[in-house]
């Protein structure tokens, strides 16, 4: 009942699309099937007693996986190029399992100081109580973390572009220097979402690539706003396998009717992140012009940190406009009060104020840069730090936005 194989290597916007599903005889239908069980039921003992769950050539309980979870594996190693996966039940929990199934008392884990912020509480926390330490180094340096690499350091994460300051760091002498050392690299690939760098494949010919990437499907790849979920994938069979043994023990699972939900916008992704990207860009590059705005952090601009890194990773496609999401940060000129910048805040309309990114709803935060960096960012302007994240309204309508915002609490100068 399938349709031949295409004769030429997919896109991976078409592979999201056509993909080995094999549907019922009788129905066929553009989406798949959605199994739930908690567990399987097995014909007999021996067959109960034969099965390893450990394979993928079979299912055994809920947790170690059903059609529907394994499809949506295989659908998002199509889209970041890795060959295994696991799914969680959040972005946070996928830094977590790394941490817990690759870590141990005595070992050192190093981070980027603009990674995301509540994966440096899990090494403050957890990581700490565990006997584990944990040292931060300059993501635009990639000396720094040459030097911060010690016979204890068994694990570095990575992060393109960092966590609301954007800073875009040199990813490939980042990957290149973990593989040199022989110490494990995690990228969190939320922002790239397999869509503007391949995370394995960095130069393009096959010859360098992360270990292990991780991705809050909550954002791009659910879309919508309404499902948390993360994704734990590498090329690497024995590191799949030390992954997939903690998370079984740790009883990691997702909800069959969120994978679905993931399911079902997978296939718009490449549409929508191009179409967050577009408007992302024009609302930075017009508000790099605004008197009240000191800086705009974006890694497509040429005055952003790390900008050459992110024109040599991401800017080949779109015939050389290159690949960004649809977030960025401005800082806030520092003539402004905090209060007035909260006032800023508080009197946007269509940005709502909020955490998460991704889906059609544009956000925006006020943050603290102050409590989130453990070393000055000399790359980054005084002011004050607020993010934006452009969801899938138009230009027109987010420019009027800002722009009463800014008029009504910036008109009194202080
Ligand atoms: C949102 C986010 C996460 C965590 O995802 P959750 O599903 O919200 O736990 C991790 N990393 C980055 C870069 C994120 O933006």
């Amino acid at each position: 009942m399938t349709h031949p194989a295409p004769d030429h290597p997919l896109a991976p916007a078409t592979a999201l699309i056509h993909h080995s599903y094999l549907p019922p005889e009788g129905f066929v239908a553009p989406q798949p099937a959605v199994h739930k069980a908690s567990t399987v039921i097995f014909p007999n003992v021996a067959a109960m007693r034969a099965r390893d769950w450990k394979d993928k050539s079979g299912y055994t309980y809920g947790l170690h996986g059903t059609p529907t979870t394994f499809m949506l594996e295989e659908r998002l190693c199509a889209l970041e190029g890795g060959l295994q996966c696991l799914l969680v039940p959040s972005g946070l929990a996928a830094i977590g399992s790394v941490s817990l199934a690759l870590l141990q008392p005595g070992d050192e884990v190093l981070i980027p100081d603009n990674a995301y912020g509540p994966g440096k509480e899990l090494a403050r926390g957890e990581l700490a109580r565990f006997g584990v330490t944990h040292v931060y180094f300059d993501p635009l340096d990639p000396q720094d973390l040459t030097a911060r690499i010690t016979p204890a350091t068994r694990l570095v994460w990575l992060e393109a572009p960092g966590s609301v300051t954007m800073e875009f760091p040199d990813l490939c002498a980042q990957a290149r220097i973990c593989r040199e050392r022989g110490v494990i690299s995690a990228l969190d690939n939320t922002w790239g979402a397999g869509l503007a760098f391949a995370p394995f494949d960095l130069l393009g010919d096959g010859s360098l690539g992360v270990d292990i990437s991780i991705h809050a499907l909550t954002k791009y790849p659910s879309g919508g706003g309404d499902v948390l979920m993360g994704s734990v994938m590498t090329r690497d069979a024995s590191l799949h396998m030390k992954l997939k043994l903690s998370h079984m023990r740790l009883g990691m699972g997702v909800g069959a009717n969120d994978a679905e939900a993931v399911l079902r916008s997978l296939p718009s992704i490449g549409l929508r992140y191009r179409a967050h990207d577009a408007v992302a860009r024009r609302l930075a590059v017009w508000l790099q012009d605004q008197p009240h705005i000191a800086q705009v952090l974006h890694p497509a601009l040429r005055s952003s940190p790390g900008h050459a890194h992110w024109k040599a990773l991401c800017g080949a496609d779109q015939d050389g406009l290159g690949a960004a999401a649809g977030l960025f940060s401005v800082m806030i000129d520092p003539r402004y009060a905090q209060q007035q910048v909260d006032a800023f805040c508080d009197s946007l309309r269509l940005f709502k104020l909020g955490y998460s990114w991704g889906g059609p709803m544009s956000l925006v935060v006020p943050y603290d840069l102050a409590s989130m960096r453990s070393r000055p960012s000399p790359h980054l302007r005084a002011g004050t730090l607020v993010r934006f994240s452009i969801g899938l309204e138009t230009f027109e309508d987010l420019q009027a936005d800002l722009t009463q915002a800014m008029a009504r609490a910036f008109a009194a100068e202080v």
